[in-house]
């Protein structure tokens, strides 16, 4: 299918979300990045020699897995990885030319692609990639400072974080998030407070700011140990969270999620459809995929993701989730977002274990009305350890 089809079927409904009608959303994982950021766990390779076998792979599984979602209306798409922005834009034309031949896609939302500030160079590209349907762009930002994006090793500099927002907003996107992270050594609290004014400066409607945390494994994790980098201060990081709530109230953004925030109510379809529990297909390798009961995992291989495909099966593990595993699901993403968790909707049994476990939590972290259970400012700092308590037993 040619760029111009794909323009005209892809026709954007803007529905209203109820829970009356069945959504899901499409996952693809694009395991390609130019250079290994230090602290990253997810999969992905630095070479693009298997790619084009990947994109071939990646085709057979949209076909492969065309009955998982068991015929519910596509709502979103999200391309992430890795770095789907890495891709050409002939390999992303195909991907999604793929799936407008498998999928009807006439109630698609939202059509997000992760990239990084240094593919999007280019103003002609971004248009491309508009005419796949693409109506949001994330950008993997990080900091706007030029110490604290060698610190993680990202492959673009300050310049390039600023003037690529500015390019994707001058080729008439306006449903824009960019990723921002603190608790980076090389980033004080005024740094800090100087990115997010920064940040606000842009106009941007959508932030995801996270911590950074030094994951098992990681190129961090090794050079922290070995003393190449500076470790990260627990202490300088939770008071960099509290600046970055306080200062996103300020400027009239909603903390919709712990990491998550929105102006205008511009939420992330996708994720929000994620915490709300609804299905998802995963696809490339890594990708998780839910489908209401149980949760699979593709194989986090690219070899032998395209060796199995090509053999006309998709390496997986999977998991059915019981009962319970359910309801500490939902405790665990709901806590995290403003809309709470809803007592109520437990029968009896589960909802006085609740009730009775929330007794062991200090009552400046949470807020119950109309049994509805929230964490409050205080409460966020704590939302892991917190749900956890909250969990039922077996
Ligand atoms: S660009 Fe993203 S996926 Fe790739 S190494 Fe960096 S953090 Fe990981």
């Amino acid at each position: 299918m040619n760029e111009d089809n794909v323009k005209v079927h892809f026709v954007f409904h803007f529905v209203v979300l109820t829970s009356q009608i069945l959504m899901a959303g499409i996952y693809i994982h694009i395991p390609f990045c130019k250079q290994a950021c230090h602290y990253c766990n997810f999969y992905f390779s630095t070479s693009l020699g298997n790619k084009d076998n990947f994109i071939k792979a990646l085709l057979k599984e949209i076909e492969l897995s065309k009955d998982y979602l068991a015929g519910e209306k596509i709502e979103t798409i999200y391309l992430g990885g890795g770095t789907p922005s890495h891709l050409k834009i002939e390999d992303l034309r195909l991907i999604t030319a793929k799936l407008l031949s498998v999928y009807d896609l006439n109630e698609l939302r939202e059509f997000t692609i992760e990239t990084n500030p240094d593919d999007l160079k280019d103003a002609e590209l971004i248009k491309q990639i508009g005419t796949l349907g693409v109506n949001r762009f994330s950008i993997g930002i990080q900091s706007f400072f030029d110490e604290d994006l060698r610190y993680m090793n990202r492959a673009h500099n300050s310049d390039e974080a600023l003037s690529s927002v500015k390019r994707v907003q001058d080729a008439g996107f306006e449903n824009i998030t960019i990723d921002l992270i603190y608790g980076t050594p090389t980033m004080n609290d005024d740094k800090w407070k100087q990115n997010l004014d920064t940040a606000f400066s842009l106009s941007v409607p959508h932030i995801s700011s996270y911590a950074l945390t030094v994951e098992a494994k990681t190129s961090l994790e090794k050079r922290i140990g070995k003393g190449e980098s500076k470790a990260v201060d627990e202490v300088q990081s939770a008071g960099q969270l509290k600046m970055l709530m306080n200062e996103m109230r300020a400027h009239n953004f909603e903390q919709y999620e712990i990491s998550n925030f929105a102006c205008n109510g511009m939420y992330a379809v996708h994720n929000t459809n994620y915490w709300l529990s609804k299905k998802y297909l995963g696809l490339g390798p890594s990708a998780h995929s839910f489908d209401g009961n149980s949760r699979r995992w593709n194989v986090a291989n690219n070899v032998n993701y395209i060796k199995s495909i090509n053999a006309g099966k998709i390496l997986f593990e999977e998991e059915v989730l019981t009962e319970v595993q359910k309801v500490n699901e939902k405790i665990m993403t709901s806590l995290r977002t403003q809309w709470g968790l809803g007592i109520m909707n437990y029968e009896v049994g589960i909802r006085n274990e609740i009730l009775e476990s929330m007794k062991g939590i200090d009552s400046s972290h949470y807020l119950l009305e109309n049994d509805i259970l929230k964490l409050t400012e205080e409460g966020k700092l704590f939302a892991d350890s917190i749900a956890a308590s909250l969990f039922i037993e077996e």
